[in-house]
């Protein structure tokens, strides 16, 4: 009995999904991690919530001539995922409260099991189990992409909170009369480590803005790093205070949390090299010392991969814990 058991979880099929503003990712991989299958289309989110599901919809059902066991999503946005329920996004057009998984399930019309999370949670669970943070115990992932995301992990476990909603780390508050945030607070980390800070931040710099005048907004992160390999002064300038404000975010998990891995990925860890070295400096500095011992602040590895296959491993344990 026990026996046949494990060789029906052996053949279990996966598919994870990480929809991003441009493109959706889906990725097969069986009970053991093999890949076996990827894709990738347009995803339309910016033109609403029913064409982006309509285009989810004709990529499961191509993958699903593969019989799949359970079907996990990484989706932009806060995600109650208990509930299964996207409960705002801000780059999806239309989106309040809306009933994902259930839409989703009766849409492709098969019993398979819809599990959805946040996409830089989904990240954090890639990166846990097959990348940077592979081998320990409790991690942080922080994905420095247009915002400040992250997924907590204690104990092997995903920690999503009470309500769902856990993880939400570009909020901490690092300047209580800082920028205001579309969530209504001010100061929080996203504000200062992010795209969208570093736009905000270029802009308001009159030593920087001029240098930028012919980069469009979604390239001055490279521009920035480009002129800081340059040495410039002002750039550099930039890039210590990013790497300062990480440090101090990374400093409040690392009080509160005791953990020993932090792994940093997203677009803008492409420019480690300019801000590591504060970060870690802060960090030091900020730490109950018996709690940083041991520290390790790792980049991820696994690149565009880690939302992904995050997202299958999500499929993976969510049956679990619904067998
Ligand atoms: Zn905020």
């Amino acid at each position: 009995m026990f026996f046949s058991s494990e060789k029906g979880r052996m053949k279990r099929k996966f598919l994870g999904i990480d929809i991003g503003g441009t493109n959706l990712r889906g990725k097969i991989i069986s009970g053991q991690g093999d890949t076996l299958g990827e894709g990738k289309i347009r995803s339309d989110a910016s033109a609403g919530i029913s064409r982006l599901m309509e285009n989810l919809v004709g990529f499961i059902k191509e993958f699903s001539r593969q019989e799949i066991s359970a079907i996990g999503i990484g989706v932009p946005g806060t995600v109650d995922s208990a509930n299964g329920i996207l409960v705002q996004g801000p780059n999806i057009a239309e989106t309040r409260d809306f009933p994902f998984a259930q839409v989703l399930s009766e849409r492709i019309g098969t019993a398979t099991p819809v599990f959805i999370e946040n996409d830089a949670t989904c990240a954090a669970i890639g990166e846990y189990r097959a990348g940077a943070g592979r081998g320990s115990n409790s991690m942080v992932m922080i994905t420095l992409g247009t915002g400040f995301g992250g997924g907590i992990i204690l104990d092997g476990k995903l920690w999503t909170g009470e309500n769902g909603f856990a993880g939400e780390l570009g909020h901490m508050t690092i300047n209580p009369s800082g920028p205001p945030c579309a969530g209504g607070s001010r100061g929080c980390v996203e504000a200062y480590v992010s795209q969208v800070a570093i736009r905000r931040i270029v802009r308001e710099n009159p030593k920087l803005r001029e240098k930028f005048s012919d980069v469009e907004e979604s390239a001055f992160p490279e521009r920035l790093a480009e002129l800081a390999r340059e040495k410039d002064p002002a750039a550099i300038s930039v890039w210590n205070d990013f790497g300062a404000n990480l440090g101090v975010a990374i400093s409040i998990l690392v009080n509160i949390l005791d953990i020993r891995t932090v792994v940093v990925g997203g677009g803008l860890s492409g420019a480690w090299e300019l801000f590591i070295g504060k970060t870690t400096e802060e960090t030091e500095r900020r730490c109950i010392s018996k709690a940083a011992r041991g520290l390790q602040i790792k980049r991820a590895v696994l690149g565009d991969d880690a939302g992904v296959l995050g997202a299958c491993y999500l499929a993976e344990s969510g049956l679990e814990e619904n067998c």
